[in-house]
């Protein structure tokens, strides 16, 4: 007999099964471990005590629960292409491909996988070119956190309540008074009454001493310019990302379009030009989105300004194709739109590289200066 090293009790040599190794289990004891840890942990265990696993044995010995067996098979293709750095899952919905990358040089490049998704190898987010996959995460921690500062963006800017103008609180004093020049009203911050009642009892509401409200006026000057810059780059990023939501719907319009012109004699080449007006139309939009994430981590420089400039001119080209792809549909002269479209389009592709270009060339020369600033944090108390 031999003793199984998970519950140590000697059985006949027959019942046992090893890895080839030195090491014995028991049979039972084997697959209800493999079954376990893989509830466990979501995955296949890779080794088994002190000894490898050995996956046909397990698979062998899982013959009789098919259910187990299926998982641990799946599982098994988990822990290969996760450890594999040529290989990733799509993470297209519904989609279980594997994408295989032919040169695993750089694994921050742009695949598409056979259903269609595009994603960005490394870290399986949507292509995010030109930004680093690093910096879409850091982007994307502060927006999911940024919720407590928009509170507080929201908590510290109230509305006249004669003419709604958006005002901010700008120091501890609750004597407000709008902005609004054809307004002038004035009123109390804590209970948005008027404030002639608190002329004389203004200490009913407010409740600051002057050292606190210095303190708050300038901490709320200091989130502000933070929370503003932030709050204008998210806006553009959030903009584009809108846009590209309604792609799916512009991409209807454009194939019927296509539909009518095929219909009405014109070959599939001649009206290719609209597909491709649509597709570089959201690429525009898609490195327009990251660049606004880049340009909010950016330190001001020359090359900045440059950016800047080549980012404006891509923007002024995109939304005038957008704007040609939206409304001159009707246009009736097929070989004027299409005159049109390609010179939109066109001149898009080369703006497009031009910002790319040059941020690629910063990247190479070591240009940019990024500033991580992690948020402020809001210290009321
Ligand atoms: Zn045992
Ligand atoms: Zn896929
Ligand atoms: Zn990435
Ligand atoms: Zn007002
Ligand atoms: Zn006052
Ligand atoms: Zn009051």
């Amino acid at each position: 007999t031999v003793i199984c090293e998970i519950c140590c009790q000697s059985r006949p040599y027959s019942g046992m099964v090893g890895s080839g190794c030195a090491h014995v289990f028991c049979v039972d004891c084997y697959r209800s471990y493999v079954a376990q840890r893989m509830l466990q942990a979501g995955h296949a265990p890779r080794s088994i005590a002190a000894a490898l696993l050995d996956d046909q044995l397990v698979l062998r010995l899982l013959e009789g629960s098919p259910k187990l067996r299926g998982q641990f098979q799946k599982a098994l293709v988990t822990n290969f292409v996760t450890c594999n750095r040529r290989l990733a899952f799509c993470p297209g919905a519904d989609c279980e491909c594997v994408v295989r990358l032919l040169d695993d040089a750089v694994r921050a490049c742009r695949v598409t996988c056979r259903c269609g998704k595009t994603f960005c190898f490394a870290c399986a987010q949507d292509w995010h070119e030109p930004i680093s996959c690093s910096m879409l995460r850091r982007w994307q921690q502060k927006n999911a956190g940024e919720s407590m500062s928009t509170q507080w963006f929201m908590a510290n800017t109230k509305e006249c309540p004669k003419c709604h103008a958006t005002i901010e609180k700008n120091g501890g004093c609750n004597h407000m008074k709008c902005r609004n020049a054809t307004c002038n009203h004035e009123f109390c911050w804590v209970c948005m009454d008027d404030w002639q009642p608190h002329g004389k009892e203004w200490y009913n509401c407010n409740r600051f001493d002057e050292e606190r409200a210095e303190r708050v006026r300038r901490q709320q000057a200091l989130s502000r310019n933070y929370l503003s810059r932030y709050l204008h780059y998210y806006d553009l990023y959030m903009n584009h990302l809108k846009s590209l939501e309604f792609e799916a719907r512009l991409q209807e319009t454009v194939h019927s379009k296509m539909d009518e012109m095929q219909y009405h004699g014109l070959s599939w080449i001649e009206v290719k030009f609209l597909r491709d007006a649509v597709a570089v139309l959201c690429n525009c939009r898609r490195v327009l989105m990251y660049t606004y994430v880049f340009a909010y981590y950016l330190k001001p420089s020359n090359q900045q300004k440059i950016f800047e400039d080549n980012q404006r001119n891509l923007q002024l080209a995109t939304e005038d194709l957008s704007e040609v792809l939206e409304r001159e549909m009707q246009l009736e002269d097929v070989a004027q739109l299409k005159r049109l479209v390609q010179d939109k389009f066109r001149f898009c592709e080369t703006r497009s590289a031009a910002l790319l270009d040059h941020v690629y060339e910063g990247y190479r020369m070591s240009c940019w200066d990024f500033e991580f600033h992690e948020g402020l944090k809001l210290n009321l108390a």
